[in-house]
């Protein structure tokens, strides 16, 4: 079932503003938001609800306000029931129905679903090159899931290629913003965070490269996590840069991010990047406090490029953790600056690289040829007609700093600026800091359009977001509070950076700040 992307103002106008301390925009009663993973799964196993119920809300919900927001780009009515009934008849039989048994969940389009028996749909990357590819297999990450007893209701849109910091890219028309319709959701995971904070599934996955899962979740009010680089298998996911990509979850609870990386984390022998570590239950020391801990505060997350919202929420988290008993220090990161750049060399370099592959032949749209018209032709016209601008941009930055005689220039300097970025946080923890406390994102939602002909202020939206990606390092992004922008109210984030493979830690503490705050109860659309 494919749907059609939000089109006229009268659609949109259906959205009707509420007071400040309810929901932003109110749906109706028909279809209310759905419950958490934690609740769901609770419900179902103990039969107070079925999974084919709880999918159908999830179902229904996402049909009503899909052409408000564009959130998805393709659902599986008929498979996601066949696979709820699955999980029914197990309980029914007294079977366990599995972690996230009957919990229904949406895909980031560039995750592939799909076998030679069964047809999932598309695999679009929210892109025209491959609008109309369907992938022989599924990645790992989904597997997992639906092993977990998981339904798999839909495939959700994203900038192209997951290039891009609005969801404005994509080939297949913008993503709106649950908090407020005229403003960009983040991206580029735009639809996956979209559906979570419009309570049509209690969580989703998307992928993260510098930035597409953390910058999005605090644009929308929810939680979004980049593991650690190798915690989660890459096998399925369509390739962006390969050493930077990390898959991760949506939730609108830190318990349910634990839960969800309970199912996605460990060992895949299709991923020879995927870490071999003991298996964890990530939720296990949630409730167990922060007193003793150090949290460090990066002297550059003070920027004056801030909003004051953002300001003040890194300056109430603070207050929050030295009120549980943490200390904050302020600790220094002296190659952020160069951060954006190093990203945005290093991204390009292996973008062009892996994109190699749609040529028209292989993968992807193969554009028509004239009569006197070659191979060489076939690729450009097939590449041309297929990418869009963001991704032609890409693939000639990558192309330039990877060609002989600007390779050292560009490339090899880049990397070396890496490795800097990385001795930086290695060097804060080493200082004993337990984590970094800073900004998703410089300022709440901009509105659609804004930023679109100034690929620069794109670009640096994901100020605080690269470094960790360029570090390898996990980070989690939690509702740090509110802000008025013309006169609305709009969500910001906070992010904690843990070191290496120490999420659970990161977990807990990113949880005491949630628990203080509540700031995630308050949900987008009612
Ligand atoms: N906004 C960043 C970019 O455009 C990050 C994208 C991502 O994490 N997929 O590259």
């Amino acid at each position: 079932m494919i749907l059609a992307a939000a089109r006229s103002d009268k659609e949109r106008a259906a959205f009707v503003c509420s007071p400040a301390d309810g929901p932003q925009l109110r749906f109706g009663d028909m279809h209310p938001p759905l419950p958490t993973v934690t609740e769901l799964r609770d419900a179902i196993s103990h039969k107070r609800m079925s999974a084919v119920e709880a999918t159908r809300e999830a179902l229904d919900r996402a049909t009503a306000i899909n052409p408000r927001l564009n959130i998805f780009l393709e659902l599986f009515p008929d498979r996601a029931i066949e696979q709820a009934r699955a999980v029914d008849r197990a309980i029914a039989g007294g079977q366990p129905a599995g972690p996230l048994g009957g919990v229904p969940i949406a895909l980031k389009d560039n995750m592939c679903l799909g076998s030679p028996a069964l047809d999932y749909g598309k695999t679009t990357c929210g892109s025209k090159i491959l609008a109309e590819y369907r992938s022989p297999y599924t990645c790992t990450a989904a597997a997992r899931l639906m092993e977990a007893g998981a339904v798999i209701i839909g495939k959700c849109n994203m900038d192209e290629f997951a290039m891009g910091s609005s969801g404005e890219h994509s080939a297949f028309g913008p993503t709106r913003n649950p908090w407020d319709p005229e403003r960009v959701p983040g991206g580029s995971s735009s639809g996956s965070a979209a559906a979570v904070a419009a309570g049509i599934v209690p969580a989703s996955l998307g992928s993260d490269t510098g930035g597409s899962i953390r910058q999005p979740a605090g644009l929308c009010n929810i939680v979004g996590m980049k593991p650690t680089y190798g915690r989660v298998s890459r096998y399925g996911l369509v390739a962006f840069a390969s050493s930077l990509d990390q898959i991760g979850p949506f939730t609108r609870t830190v318990a349910d991010c634990a839960a969800m990386l309970n199912v996605l984390c460990g060992h895949d022998p299709h991923d020879s990047t995927s870490a071999q570590r003991p298996p964890e239950d990530f939720g296990a020391e949630l409730e167990r406090g922060v007193e003793g801990l150090t949290i460090g505060v990066p002297r550059q997350a003070k920027s004056e490029a801030n909003h004051p919202s953002v300001a003040g929420a890194v300056e109430r988290a603070v207050k929050v953790y030295e009120g549980l008993g943490a200390r904050a220090v302020e600790v220094d990161l002296p190659h952020t600056p160069h951060g954006i750049a190093a990203y945005y060399i290093i991204n390009p370099a292996e973008a062009s690289s892996n994109l190699a592959r749609f040529d028209g032949i292989r993968y992807g749209h193969r554009a028509k040829l004239a009569p006197r018209e070659d191979l060489e032709d076939l690729y450009s016209k097939s590449r041309a007609e297929g990418f869009g601008r963001e991704v032609q941009r890409r693939i000639m930055l990558g192309t330039h700093v990877l060609s002989s005689g600007y390779y050292d220039a560009y490339y090899t300097t880049a990397l070396k600026v890496r490795r800097k970025i990385k001795g930086d946080y290695d060097a804060a923890f080493e200082q004993g800091c337990h984590a970094l406390l800073m900004p998703s994102s410089p300022t709440p939602a901009f509105k659609i359009g804004e930023k679109m002909n100034d690929p620069l202020a794109m670009y640096l939206e994901d100020v605080y977001t690269v470094g960790v990606n360029l570090a390898g390092l996990p980070g989690i992004v939690i509702p740090g509070g509110f802000g008025t922008v013309d006169g609305r109210e709009l969500p910001v984030g906070m992010q904690l950076v843990g070191p290496a493979f120490d999420e659970s830690r990161l977990l807990r503490i990113a949880r005491m700040l949630e628990r203080e705050t509540g700031f995630g109860a308050r949900m987008a659309v009612g």
